[in-house]
C-alpha cells in the first residue's frame, strides 16, 4: 500500500494541453468543462437564442448549435449578437458536417463569431475531396483564431479509414476481432485527423478530440486507449445515449469510469429529452455527475432517505424537492453576492432511525418524525442540534433557515 497516495477519490487529471474556447479553458488545469447542444434550427434565430440562454443559464458554459446551412451560418453572427446584448457570453461552437469547408467560405461572420469548430473526420468528404476539405476547414481555424473538435463518431466512422485498418488486420498473424479494429479506426481516425491538422499549421493547444459511440464498455475503451496515445484535450460523451434513466445511467456510468481515471476534460450528456421535456436535463446531469463525483461544485446538494414504512406521509418526499428546486433557483444569486454557497450539504430524511445521523453529517439537515414518533422536526447546523420544528411552516422555516445559513 502506498501510504502517500490518497485514500479515496479520482486519480489525478490526465495531463493536457490547455485550449482556449472563447474565455473558457479546457484541459490542463481547468476544470471539466460542462458542454450542451440545441435542437433547435438554426436558422431560427429568436428559439435559437432562447434555447442557448436557457442552457447557460442551467450552467452549460459551451454550447453547441448545429450550422447545416448558408440559413443557419447566416443565423450565427445574429445569435452571438442577441446573446451579447442579453449579458450571455457563453462561447458558440458550430458543428459541421460535409459543407462545413462552403459555409465558413460564404459566411465569414459565422467564421469569426464561432468560438469553436467542431469537424466529424468522417463527414468531411470522400478520396481526395475529404483531404481538400478537411484542409480548408483546417485554413479557416488558422485564419479566425480557432480552436477545432476533431470529433469522430462511431455513427459515421471514415469508412476508407476502416478498410485500410480491415485489410492490415487480414494481414496479422493473429487478427483482432472486428470489434477491435473498428475502435482503433474510430481511434486513428481522431489522432491521424488531429496530426494532419498539426501538419497543416494548427497549434496542438487549439485541438480537442472526442471519439464517440453509444456503448458503455467500448467507449471506456476507446477513451483509455486514446488518453494513453496524445495529450490532447478530450471531450467525454456517450453518443446517442438514449432516453430518461436509460440515458443518465449510462452516460454516468461511462463518463465517471474514465473521470475517475483521470480522462476527460469537458462532458456533454447526450440525452434524448422526453416529449416536452427541458433540454437543460442534460445540463443537470452533467453537473450532479460532476459534483457527486467531488470534481466540481455548481449547487448544494440534498441528501434525502428513499423513506419506506417509517414514514407518515409524503410530506418529506415533497420537502427535500422543495429544498433542491429552492437552492438551484438561489444559486446563480448567491454565486456572485455568496460564492462558496455551491459547497453547502443539506439533508432531508424521514425518521429518526438515519434521520439525526445523516443530518448531523450536513451542513443544514431535518429530521421528520415518523410513524409513532412525536410531531416535531429536529434541525441540525453544522452537526449540533439547532432548533425544532413543528407545525404547518416547517418547509417555509427551512427554507429561511438556509438563506439565512448562506447569508451568514
Ligand atoms: Fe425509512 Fe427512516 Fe430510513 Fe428514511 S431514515 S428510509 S424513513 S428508516
Amino acid at each position: 500500500r502506498d501510504d502517500a497516495a490518497p485514500a479515496f477519490g479520482p486519480a489525478a487529471r490526465r495531463s493536457t494541453r490547455q485550449v482556449r474556447v472563447g474565455q473558457v479553458a479546457v484541459g490542463g488545469d481547468a476544470p471539466v468543462v460542462v458542454q450542451s447542444m440545441t435542437n433547435t434550427d438554426t436558422a431560427d434565430v429568436a428559439a435559437t437564442t432562447r434555447q442557448v440562454a436557457e442552457l447557460w443559464r442551467a450552467g452549460s458554459e459551451l454550447v453547441r448549435v448545429t450550422v447545416n446551412n448558408p440559413e443557419s451560418a447566416a443565423a450565427v453572427p445574429r445569435i452571438v449578437e442577441k446573446l451579447a446584448m442579453m449579458g450571455i457570453e457563453v462561447p458558440i461552437i458550430g458543428d459541421f458536417h460535409y459543407n462545413g469547408h462552403q459555409l465558413l467560405a460564404h459566411e465569414p461572420a459565422c467564421a469569426e463569431a464561432l468560438a469553436k469548430y467542431r469537424i466529424n473526420p468522417g463527414n468531411v468528404g470522400f478520396g481526395k475531396k475529404r483531404d481538400t476539405q478537411f484542409a480548408q476547414l483546417i485554413e479557416f481555424a488558422i485564419r479566425y483564431g480557432k480552436p477545432v473538435r476533431i470529433g469522430a463518431n462511431w455513427g459515421s466512422l471514415d469508412q476508407s479509414l476502416a478498410a485500410q485498418l480491415m485489410d492490415e488486420n487480414a494481414q496479422r498473424a493473429a487478427p483482432w476481432d472486428a470489434g477491435r479494429v473498428l475502435r482503433e479506426a474510430l481511434i486513428r481516425s481522431a489522432l491521424d485527423s488531429a496530426e494532419r491538422a498539426v501538419e497543416i499549421g494548427l497549434a496542438r493547444e487549439r485541438i480537442i478530440l472526442s471519439a464517440k459511440v453509444s456503448g458503455v464498455q467500448e467507449l471506456v475503451a476507446v477513451y483509455r486507449d486514446m488518453a494513453a496515445r496524445s495529450d490532447f484535450a478530450l471531450h467525454l460523451g456517450l453518443t446517442e445515449a438514449g432516453i430518461g434513466s436509460k440515458g443518465i445511467v449510462a452516460s454516468a456510468a461511462a463518463l465517471a469510469v474514465l473521470m475517475q481515471e483521470g480522462i476527460g476534460d469537458t462532458i456533454r450528456i447526450s440525452l434524448t429529452p422526453e416529449p416536452g421535456a427541458s433540454r437543460t436535463q442534460e445540463v443537470v446531469v452533467a453537473q450532479e455527475l460532476l459534483q457527486t463525483m467531488g470534481l466540481r461544485a455548481f449547487t448544494p446538494m440534498v441528501t434525502a432517505c428513499p423513506g419506506c414504512g417509517r414514514t407518515t406521509s409524503e410530506f418529506f418526499q415533497e420537502l427535500a424537492k422543495v429544498v433542491q428546486e429552492h437552492v438551484r433557483a438561489k444559486m446563480p444569486e448567491w454565486k456572485i453576492t455568496h460564492p462558496g454557497a455551491e459547497n453547502l450539504t443539506l439533508a432531508v430524511m424521514g425518521c429518526v432511525v438515519n434521520g439525526p445521523g445523516e443530518s448531523r453529517h450536513a451542513n443544514i439537515g431535518i429530521s421528520l418524525p415518523g410513524t409513532g414518533e412525536a410531531p416535531a422536526a429536529p434541525v441540525f447546523i453544522d452537526g449540533e442540534k439547532a432548533m425544532t420544528l413543528r407545525g404547518d411552516g416547517i418547509a417555509r422555516e427551512f427554507l429561511g433557515i438556509i438563506d439565512g445559513y448562506v447569508a451568514r
